[in-house]
This record gives C-alpha cells, structure tokens and sequence, in this order.
C-alpha cells in the first residue's frame, strides 16, 4: 500500500524531471546547432569574400573587411550563448517553482489523508463511547453507582469530542485569520496555579504535577489563547508520558523575557521528526503515537497562538528521556521600567 502511494507521488515528479532534462537538452542543442550554422555561414562568407577579392585580399581595406566579418559572427555567436542561457535561467526559475508547487501539493494531499484518518477515529471512539453507556443506562435497571460511572464515562466522551470541534474552528480560524485577541497584561503565575490545581483535581491519569513559579509573572496577551496553549502542552505531556512519571511546569523572569517551561518524562520525539512536530495534521508514524488519540491539530495551535501573543516555542529533549516545550514571551515594558531585581522561583508546589 505504502509503495503504491509512493509510485503515486512520485509518478508526476518524474514526468516533470524527465519534461525538465528534456527542455533544457534541447536548448543546449538548439545553440550548438545555431551557433555552427553561424560558423558556416560566415565560412562561406569568407571563402566568396576570397573568391571575389583573390587578387587583392591582402589590401588594409579587405583584412578590415575580414575582421569585421569575424567580429559579426563572434558577436552573433555570444547574442546566442546570451539569449539562451537567459532562456534557461527562466526555465531554471520556473521549474523551481513548479517544483515547490508540487511538494506542496504533495503535502497538502498527505495532511488531508492523516486528517481524514484521525478525525474518522477521533470521532467514532467517543460516540461509540456515549452510544454504549447511553444503551446500557437505558436498557438495564443499574444500581446508582453504576448509573453515575457511566453517565461520567459519557460526559468524558462528549468533553473530547467539543475539544476536537474547538480545536478545528480554532485552526480554521488561524487559517482565516480570523481571530479576535485581547492584549491585555496576563498574571502567567496565576494562570499555571490554577491549570495545575484543575490538573490535580481531575488527575485521572495519575501524574505526578510539580510546579516551579516564581510569583506574579506577567505577559502581554490573550488570556483565552494563553489557557489553551498551556492546556495543549500539559494534555500532550500527560497523553505521550507513563502513569507516575513526573510533569514540570516552570516559568521564571529573566532579562527581558519570561521563560515558560513544560516537561515531561515521557517517550519523548526522535530529533529527525523534532522539525515537522509544529506543522498541521502532522503525528508521529511511530507505534506509541498511533496508539493515543489525536489529530496533529494540538501543536499546530499552540505555536500559532504563542506567536501570535509575540511569543516563541521551541521543543528540547529532554534527558535521560522525554519532552520540553520552552515557551518565550517579552516581558511587559512596564516591568522592564521597575528593573526588578531577577527573582528567583520561590512557591514550589507538588500537587
Ligand atoms: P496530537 O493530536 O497527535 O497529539 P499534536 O499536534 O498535539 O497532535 O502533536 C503532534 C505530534 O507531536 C504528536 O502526534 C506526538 O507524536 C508528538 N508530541 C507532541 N507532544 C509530545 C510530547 N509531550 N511527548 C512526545 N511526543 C509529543
């Protein structure tokens, strides 16, 4: 199957190398040919030339003569040299291009098929989910523990897939640009306290959360945006990490930025998939990914927002194993006004 979609993909890419080699085959060709039919002509020119002036071809006037006929066909010889390595330059442009449109065409073709395959499964998990425990709490006379388990295990369900529909308007949003953001001073340290207290409270996935936040961190930006980037991040932490591993979330002051830091302890990203983690629909074809649910909208909503908040992420590994996701915002120019001394993390909270 994967060799029949890669002789797919790569059918026109070869029909257009072949079109491209041939093209400029026959241009060098076409100047050969012109440039030796210039030869000719003036080697004729010069043998009438002979021919006609035999007595007096040795004259100054005839060896002028001779030597403009050499200067016209070297001058004509360069005008084709000129004309057609410009006509292959163009053709050099050109097929960049096309081959740029193609790749990307490519691309686009690979993110709607993992697309289609995510959002199939991503869909029907959860509503086979609801289905059953809606059946099973109709159908049967359950006693009210049972009753209240499963209607939970519904409304877990009904929760991921408005996560899903939130997160494609969202990404479809970004592509339209069409999202409305506050720019409003965030207190970050305030924020990560409470995430990190609903973490513990929900903490069904037994995580360990260790929290290091040194006090009233602001950034400029949208709170609505903000919560959702660090609720991706630490959902992916506790998704691609093993129940009982540990989870950072650390943000510090330095110069002029405030450092946001989430790690986790988990199975980490190889360093040849580390480049494309950012991009949309894109998920690791490793087993352990496959396994977990998601559609490669997550992260590609994250950097959106971060840098639309005038932020940065980056991904580090982290040793012996896992991820970092360090996450840069400028400083509001009002706290670079007060110089504050750097302040050192001081509430560590295990929760
Ligand atoms: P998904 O819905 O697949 O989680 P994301 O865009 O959030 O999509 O992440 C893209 C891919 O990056 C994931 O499929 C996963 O392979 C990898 N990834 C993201 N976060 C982590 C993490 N904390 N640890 C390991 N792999 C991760």
């Amino acid at each position: 199957m994967e060799v029949l979609k890669k002789i797919k993909h790569t059918k026109p890419v070869t029909i257009f190398y072949v079109l491209v080699i041939y093209v400029f085959a026959s241009s060098i060709w076409w100047m050969y040919l012109l440039i030796n039919k210039n030869h000719k002509l003036y080697d004729e020119k010069i043998a009438n030339f002979h021919l006609r002036h035999s007595e007096d071809s040795k004259s100054t006037e005839n060896i002028l003569l001779l030597k403009e006929f050499t200067k016209n066909k070297n001058r004509q010889n360069q005008m084709i040299i000129g004309e057609g390595l410009v006509f292959m330059l163009l053709l050099g442009l050109g097929s960049l291009t096309i081959r740029s449109y193609i790749n990307k065409e490519i691309e686009l073709h690979r993110q709607q098929r993992n697309f289609l395959l995510s959002i199939t499964h991503e869909l029907r998990s959860p509503l086979t989910g609801i289905q059953i425990s809606i059946e099973t709490v109709k159908d049967r006379i359950l006693d009210k523990d049972k009753q209240n388990r499963l209607l939970n295990n519904a409304m877990h369900d009904v929760n991921r897939l408005k996560e899903l529909v939130d997160n494609l308007l969202m990404a479809a949003k970004i592509e339209r640009q069409a999202l409305a953001f506050s720019d409003h001073p965030v207190n970050i340290s305030e924020l990560l306290q409470s995430l990190s207290r609903r973490y513990k409270e929900i903490n069904r996935n037994r995580r360990i959360f260790k929290l290091d936040v040194s006090p009233d961190l602001m950034v400029h930006g949208d709170l609505t945006a903000l919560t959702s980037v660090f609720t991706n991040l630490i959902d992916n932490a506790i998704k691609y990490s093993d129940k009982e591993s540990t989870i950072y979330i650390e943000a510090n002051l330095n110069d002029k930025e405030v450092d946001i830091i989430i790690k986790d302890e988990g199975i980490g990203i190889p360093t040849e998939e580390q480049p494309k983690i950012f991009d949309k629909f894109y998920r690791i074809g490793s087993e352990d990914t496959r396994k977990s649910i998601g559609t490669g909208l997550g992260l590609f909503i994250v950097k959106q927002l971060v840098e639309m908040n005038k932020g940065n992420i980056v991904y580090q590994a982290n040793y012996p194993k896992g991820s970092i996701f360090k996450l840069i915002f400028p400083k509001p120019v009002e706290a670079i006004a007060l110089k504050e001394p750097k302040i050192k993390p001081q509430v560590v909270n295990q929760i």
